[in-house]
């Protein structure tokens, strides 16, 4: 078996570029190709992980199927790619200084200095290489998390430098992705951001091997000559990402600069065929090419910030694709849903899906989401607290238990028909620390959940502390609440339905996180049809 090789990708000018887009497209095309890859995201934040992150600071927490809570980059991977990610693929910078201090308590380092170089460093290049210990793959990309000149991300690009250097040119690049801007006063694309950019990295110790320079106009080869000569990378390494309307397109037109192709030769792998892209050119003509047209709304209370629901809202695009329908979202703010406003908020909208979340603010207009689809059998599609918000208001307008909740807003309700579960509640520390990660999940065949599935048993993502009472389940399900899917191992209830509704589904796991482009979810899926 070959040595495996490394791509990294490093960001300069401005965050926000698309690192994670590019990582995901260029490994989608090395997969086309026949190549076994992964990516792996690199975080400069001092955080263990971002499981304890307000969504607002970086975006939705991602969940892979063994529990990590994860940067959201790494749900763009598995969206690509198909393929699950785990623990190994995401690193934060206190996860790394976690294992040093943790060794220097244990005397690991027999009596020496601790220091960022090299033992910081080294323990981000062992982090990197972990990945490669099973030879599942033939390359390993990673990418790395910030700008290029930040502080944070110093001792990355110094682990970066020296792998570059141990491996050698034909065993690890490194990618660049840079802002051309355009400059209207002047009608002209700037390439000096670039070249400062690369001086910058340079100083660091990396001469880059590809520059990928994002732009929202297309750059002609003289421009591209320009960086070439004054960065010194070869032309033909030189490519444009130009703006584009769905990311799903960028490796498409990454195929077209043949990023793909450069990379490949960089590291001394030979190019077969045509890199096979039938079902993703399908996914695409079909998002870009629908028949129907809904409008639905997504009620949150981190609505300001797309990224909070970002694996929703690609889900919705997968299952829509799927659909061939076209779905716009509208993003309602749940503290401003009340009982007495809510028909007006969802005029025309054909369904309704209500987030997961965390804590008291904005809960009451979940309620009133969930109570507005029920009496009005319009679809609903409940996620975590979604679920729980469902149950919670089934609970108080149909079951009659006034004032019943989460014991998570109200500890003292009368009715908790969403409690705490049993092995949380010795548990203070909050970090890694919830139900987290795949369970088994068994669906009943009379269920709307398994017209969606086809299947008796699914494994799903989690990521909470509170359930279902199971005191209150003969309640519900005398009164047409029922529990459509039960982990078989600890009873508990992860499907909320209603029966005789048209489309009424809570679910306590996170089905978003496993939707993905050739497989979108299920569940999506049977919403969409639903709300069609
Ligand atoms: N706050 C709820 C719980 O911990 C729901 C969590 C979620 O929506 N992810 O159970």
């Amino acid at each position: 078996m070959a040595e495996v090789k490394y791509v990294f990708i490093t960001g300069g000018v401005t965050s926000s570029l698309g690192k994670g887009t590019l990582s995901a497209s260029l490994a989608k095309l090395l997969q086309a190709r026949g190549y076994s890859v992964t990516i792996q995201k690199l975080d400069p934040y001092i955080n263990v992980d971002p499981g304890t992150l307000n969504p607002y600071e970086h975006g939705e927490c991602y969940v892979t199927l063994d529990g990590a809570e994860t940067d959201l980059d790494l749900g763009h991977y598995e969206r690509f790619l198909n393929v699950p990610t785990s623990q190994a693929n995401n690193i934060t910078t206190g996860r790394i200084y976690q294992t040093v201090i943790d060794k220097e308590r244990k005397g690991d380092y027999l009596g020496k200095t601790v220091q960022v170089i090299p033992h910081i460093t080294d323990e981000i290049k062992r982090r990197i290489r972990l990945l490669s210990l099973g030879n599942q793959y033939d390359i390993i990309l990673t990418e790395i998390g910030g700008t290029v000149g930040d502080i944070e991300s110093l001792p990355y690009i110094e682990a970066v430098r020296q792998m570059k250097w141990e491996l050698g040119p034909q065993n690890c690049i490194v990618i660049h992705l840079t802002l051309v801007p355009f400059l209207t006063a002047t009608g002209e694309s700037k390439t000096k951001p670039t070249q400062h950019s690369v001086k910058m990295l340079l100083e660091e110790g990396i001469q880059p091997d590809i520059l990928v320079l994002r732009t929202e106009r297309n750059l002609n080869t003289g421009l591209k000559r320009k960086v070439a000569l004054f960065c010194n990378v070869e032309e033909n390494a030189v490519v444009e990402s130009i703006n584009v309307s769905t990311i799903y397109e960028v490796p498409l037109n990454m195929l077209n600069e043949k990023l793909d192709q450069t990379v490949l030769k960089k590291l001394g792998l030979p190019v077969n065929d045509e890199p096979q892209l039938t079902e993703w050119r399908d996914f695409l003509h079909r998002l870009k090419n629908p028949k129907y047209f809904i409008k639905i709304a997504l009620v949150g209370k981190y609505v300001e910030l797309a990224d909070s629901y970002k694996s929703i809202s690609e889900a919705l695009i997968h299952s829509g694709s799927l659909n061939e329908c076209k779905i716009d979202v509208n993003f309602i703010h749940s503290e401003e849903i009340t009982d007495e406003n809510v028909a007006d908020r969802f005029k025309g909208l054909s369904g309704i899906l209500v987030a997961p979340g965390f804590g008291s603010r904005g809960i009451e207009g979940k309620i009133a989401a969930a109570r507005y689809c029920r009496e009005n059998n319009i679809p609903f599609f409940g996620i975590c607290l979604g679920m729980q918000c469902a149950v919670i208001e089934f609970a108080r307008n149909v079951l009659k238990m006034e004032g019943a909740h989460s014991t998570e807003i109200d500890h003292k309700t009368r009715y908790p028909v969403i409690d705490l579960m049993e092995e949380q509640k010795s548990i203070i520390e909050k970090g890694g620390t919830m139900r987290l990660g795949g369970f088994r999940c068994r669906i009943s065949r009379n269920s709307k959940a398994y017209e969606a599935y086809m299947k008796p048993e699914v494994t799903e993502r989690h990521r909470h502390r509170y359930e279902f009472n199971n005191k209150y389940l003969d309640d519900f399900k005398n009164h047409g609440m029922i529990p459509a899917g039960i982990n078989p191992e600890s009873n508990l209830i992860e499907i909320m339905e209603i029966p005789a509704h048209k489309w009424f589904i809570g679910v306590q796991f996170h089905p978003e996180y496993s939707s993905t482009v050739i497989n979108p979810h299920p569940l999506f899926i049977g919403f969409i049809k639903a709300c069609i």
